[in-house]
């Protein structure tokens, strides 16, 4: 695999136990927007060490997820458990080399150990009992793990691209285990020897792992001493996503996983994607920056330091942006299976420019067409039922014989014809308007009057607003 030959390398490494959640979907478009912007690669791994919780289920909501965001990658996914022998092979190096050492402790005894420390008070961590001491004969054979020797004297100092500097005494890093006595590596081998095989310059990920990077770098430093070519690379630590409450962002707060904002909040992937973008990145007070823009200005500068709350209504405004934006023949598209009822594809997509201009999300949407697909009869909501009382049915009567003599079924036309009629009755437009809309469409809100005479036509027109005269009772 490729070493770090000055063309940015970044990727996205998800643990695969769950779905693709927004934290860590940001972490993927930050990771996808600094490669694209350098014209760099950007790589995806799958962390699926652990067995236990790794899931099939979860590496496709994740694949899902960052397909829909439009988040591509470079290469074949890696995944982190085909290459544990590559991982075993590195331990072993630094075995050979006196950078890591086998620990003969057992369990039992590290448990006694822990057990002191808490009596103590003190941090829990391996005390170094194996670092300076070889297999006496009785151990030999026996099951060890091998543990990294980690420095214990002076500090670590990384200048992270977001968190500026930061520094750790050596002594609070302990002598981790790489190799487990089974032979299996642990995850802070693994990630470390992955980075590297896959050429990565750029660690961008969430600041949780901070921490993590003050343990990897002793690997990095040792197998740079041992064959060179291991560079330290750039880490970039982004603070987590909180919610409203300034709690990090939890199942508690509702929709986590990318997935059910696409399929319960109906969000348009780049609305979502410009969403994340500005969830802990900004450009001066820029809100509305798509994916090409986003691509031009992105930079590590631009990440804020302290934690971004999460705020939905801000996520539905560029939503609602979006759709504005968005091609109707998509939005048809999306929107058809959200609505209830037998669709007509091509008078949905006809409609879509009067209805885009009112909704903020795709459920919106349907809920805004559903009256253009509803079938004789229908009933009214409460509001509609009351236009249409005693009064509102006589202009409704009024309008609908002015309609039937009207030939011209045109916008203009139809306009032309209620503003004189209006005139005549000295009535504003909309006390002819309101009824006719209650009988048309059984509610009160909708696209212009003359937009919903035209989509329904004709003859749907007049057959709703007869149906409604003809109705007994007070509607
Ligand atoms: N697999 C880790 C996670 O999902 C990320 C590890 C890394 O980026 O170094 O949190």
């Amino acid at each position: 695999m490729a070493s770090n030959s000055g063309t940015v390398v970044t990727r996205f490494a998800p643990s695969p136990t769950g779905f693709l959640h927004l934290g860590g979907a940001r972490t993927a478009l930050f990771n996808w927007l600094f490669a694209r912007h350098h014209g760099g690669k950007v790589l995806l791994r799958i962390e699926d060490t652990d067995i236990k919780r790794s899931t099939q289920e979860a590496i496709d909501a994740i694949l899902d997820g960052l397909d829909w965001l439009g988040i591509t990658f470079d290469e074949e996914p890696v995944f982190q458990t085909a290459r544990a022998d590559r991982h075993a092979e590195v331990a072993r190096k630094l075995l050979e080399s006196g950078d890591a050492y086998k620990c003969y402790a057992t369990a039992e005894e590290l448990e006694v150990m822990r057990a002191e420390q808490r009596a103590a008070k003190q941090p829990l961590r391996y005390g170094g009992r194996w670092r300076d001491r070889a297999a006496e004969a009785e151990e030999e054979g026996k099951p060890y793990t091998v543990r990294l020797k980690t420095p214990d004297t002076g500090e670590t100092v990384i200048e992270d691209a977001v968190q500026g500097r930061v520094t750790v005494a050596n002594s609070e890093i302990d002598d981790y285990i790489l190799l487990r006595a089974d032979g299996t590596p642990t995850y802070m081998l693994a990630v470390v020897v992955d980075d590297h095989d896959m050429g990565c310059t750029h660690i961008i990920r969430g600041d949780d792992h901070l921490n993590n990077a003050f343990r990897q770098l002793p690997i990095i430093r040792a197998m740079d001493r041992i064959e060179g070519g291991w560079p330290d690379p750039v880490y970039a630590h982004v603070p987590l996503i909180h919610g409203a409450d300034g709690a990090k962002l939890s199942k508690r707060h509702g929709a986590v996983g990318v997935d059910s904002y696409r399929d319960e909040l109906g969000i348009l992937p780049e609305a979502l994607v410009n969403y994340l973008l500005r969830l802990g990145w900004a450009h001066g007070d820029r809100e509305e920056i798509g994916r090409d823009e986003a691509i031009a200005l992105f930079s590590l500068d631009g990440v804020g330091k302290s934690p971004s709350r999460f705020d939905l209504k801000k996520l539905m405004n560029l939503n609602g942006h979006y759709i504005r934006e968005a091609d109707d023949q998509r939005l048809a598209k999306l929107v058809a299976p959200r609505i209830g009822l037998p669709v007509d594809k091509d008078l949905l997509q006809r409609a879509m420019p009067e209805l885009k201009t009112r909704a903020k999300d795709l459920d919106e949407l349907a809920e805004g067409a559903e009256f253009l697909f509803k079938k004789l009869p229908f009933d009214l909501t409460d509001k509609a039922e009351k236009l249409l009382d005693e009064t509102g049915k006589q202009r409704l009567a009024a309008v609908h014989a002015r309609l039937e003599g009207e030939n011209d079924w045109t916008i203009p036309a139809l306009e032309a014809s209620l503003k004189e009629m209006a005139e005549e009755l000295e009535l504003g437009l909309g006390k002819l308007a309101q009824p006719l809309r209650a009988a048309l469409t059984g509610t009160t809100t909708s696209p212009g009057i003359f937009d919903v005479l035209i989509l329904l036509g004709r003859a749907e027109s007049l057959a709703r607003i007869h149906a409604r005269l003809a109705h007994d009772g007070p509607a």
